[in-house]
């Protein structure tokens, strides 16, 4: 018997996600936050999980860690939020949950990759709706598209991946209010943006926020968490694998959220080397480089797979995202000496 004669053909045709090994390199390639925790939070964390209870199933959907995450993050009044392994965990909730026969899910493309990886997962119908050219969004042509296809589902990453663009909030706003079905607003970015729709939830009856920690600082712990009207909550619970958050993953956030403006500091002092980094980028000929709200840079450069060996040679890693993008990679903003290791090797390069 050959796995090729049973595997659903449309599993048989995807390759798996692709990780590149890191030991030893200058690691730009996967937006984390390159600053760890401070040692004495280091610290009071060995403690705290040294009182963790290893041999108990986790509470599912822990309560404490969701007001946590309400009151911290500022849901809004009225709204709850269901927690995930990950955000890419919630993304493959929300897609089972709303795959019926025939549904679509809508997208603007290019994007996370993980909408359409669940699309094909799921048996839904995936609509890729192409971004303009320097990657901004055409909400006429997308509204035009969700009259003609009528999703169930639609996601828009807000800033965009691997793009960093951030779409008008006009353009959001007329999405949700076009929309026939549910929309997510994949806020992975939102400490490097400055802009959220939390505030705008009990607005939209079809709309759903979703997060992470994992571009905060978190991205070890795989956290993320959906706010939206505990009616939505309630259905997409029922798909959740009932300990989906372990009681490390709950343990660690319930002590660091507390903490949040530690995370948030860093976060300002990624955001500062973010235009740092940006004007630097800029400076080097041959280097086209995209306007990001986010914690990483799209550049096109004249031959991405040359420039990327080149780099890795000389000890950096950054994120070719050939054949869906030509000549372009993705570069994550890391600590000063990071960006200044990353600038030498690439004027290198070029
Ligand atoms: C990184 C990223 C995620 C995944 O986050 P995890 O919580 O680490 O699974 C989701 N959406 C977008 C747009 C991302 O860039």
């Amino acid at each position: 018997m050959k796995p090729e004669d049973l595997v659903r053909p449309e599993i048989l045709a995807l390759s798996a996600y692709a990780v590149a090994p890191a030991a030893g390199m200058v690691k730009l390639d996967a937006m984390e936050n390159p600053y760890r925790l401070p040692p004495p939070l280091r610290q009071e964390l060995a403690a705290r999980l040294a009182e963790v209870e290893l041999n108990r199933y986790p509470e599912p959907n822990p309560a404490a860690l969701r007001e946590l995450i309400v009151r911290k993050m500022r849901v809004p009044p009225g709204m709850d939020v269901l927690l995930g392994n990950g955000s890419d965990d919630l993304i493959q909730i929300i897609t089972l949950a709303l795959a019926r026969p025939g549904a679509a899910m809508m997208y603007p493309s290019p994007t996370f990759l993980m909408y359409s990886m669940n699309a094909t997962f799921c048996a839904m119908r995936a609509v890729p709706v192409p971004l303009r050219d320097d990657f901004s969004f055409d909400a006429d042509a997308f509204i035009a598209r969700l009259r003609a296809e009528r999703p169930a589902l639609v996601f828009l990453a807000y800033p965009n991946n691997p793009t960093g663009v951030l779409y008008p909030r006009a353009d959001v706003r007329r999405v949700i209010e076009a929309a026939p079905g549910l929309v997510v607003l994949d806020e992975a970015y939102h400490v490097f943006a400055g802009e959220t729709f939390m505030d705008e939830l009990p607005r939209f009856d079809n709309l759903v926020v979703l997060r992470t920690v994992s571009k905060l600082g978190l991205a070890g712990i795989r956290l993320g968490y959906l706010a939206g009207r505990p009616q939505w909550l309630a259905q997409l619970n029922k798909v959740r694998q009932v300990y989906n958050v372990n009681v490390l993953t709950e343990a660690v956030a319930r002590l660091v959220l507390e903490r949040l403006d530690v995370l948030e500091a860093q976060a300002a002092e990624i955001r500062d080397e973010r235009e740092r980094l940006g004007t630097a980028l800029r400076a080097i000929d041959g280097v086209t480089v995209f306007p990001s709200r986010a914690n990483f840079f799209l550049v096109r450069v004249h031959d991405a797979e040359r420039t990327d060996q080149r780099l890795r040679r000389q000890g950096v890693l950054v994120r070719n995202l050939h054949p869906a993008l030509a000549n372009c990679l993705r570069i994550t903003v890391g600590t000063p000496d990071e960006n200044r290791i990353l600038l030498n090797a690439l004027r290198e390069a070029i």
